[in-house]
């Protein structure tokens, strides 16, 4: 079996609900690890260091990212995103599973350098609910909401990238044909 199949990426706007579906994902079948991300956003509250993301100056992103430390980066509203190379290889090798949950330009590049990796994209049930969600959160500025839904538009043109596409109704749903898609692209 490739190893690369190993190594799965979830994209979808921001607020499409993708994070608290990989979190069941991980209570129900805890044998998927999820990689933690460096980041120079600031952490939300409630977010914890090592956790839900790596946080870091920009000076100390930079400096990862010319030591090689950094898989693939991306800057998103305003901030960069990367994951580190510590999260992927390791795992993969030793046949764990591995979640990458990313935008679709970070996603791009996993794709170039894994091109047997298994990509999923989880899209909100409508562009209402997806606003009203990155409202409920209620961690974002009036100005971050307005840029995160334009965004959105144009991520969701690159939902035909990748080798699926699930729709987020219920998180538990949701999860499961994760989990389905995953065990079927480790049977390849
Ligand atoms: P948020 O600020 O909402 O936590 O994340 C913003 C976006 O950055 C989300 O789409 C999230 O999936 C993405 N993201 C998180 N970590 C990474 C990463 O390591 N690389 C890339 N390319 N995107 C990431």
């Amino acid at each position: 079996m490739n190893k690369e199949r190993h190594l799965v990426v979830i994209s979808g706007p921001s607020g499409c609900g993708k994070d608290t579906v990989v979190k069941y994902l991980r209570k129900v079948h805890p044998e998927i690890e999820v990689s933690v991300s460096a980041t120079t956003r600031a952490p939300r509250s409630g977010e914890k260091e090592g956790v839900d993301y790596y946080y870091m100056s920009r000076a100390q992103f930079e400096d990862k990212v010319k030591n090689g430390e950094i898989l693939e980066y991306a800057q998103y509203d305003k901030n960069f995103y990367g994951t580190p190379k510590s999260e992927v290889d390791r795992r993969i090798e030793n046949g764990i599973t591995v979640v990458l949950v990313i935008e679709v330009e970070g996603a791009g590049n996993i794709r170039r350098l894994y091109p047997d990796c298994n990509t999923i994209f989880v899209r909100p049930p409508s562009y209402e609910e997806l606003e009203s969600r990155l409202r409920g959160r209620g961690t974002e500025t009036e100005e971050s909401i307005r840029r995160r839904m334009a965004r959105a538009v144009e991520e969701m043109e690159y939902a035909v990238d990748y080798n699926s596409v699930v729709v987020n109704d219920t998180v538990e749903s949701c999860a499961e044909e994760i989990y389905e898609l995953i065990c079927k692209g480790l049977q390849k």
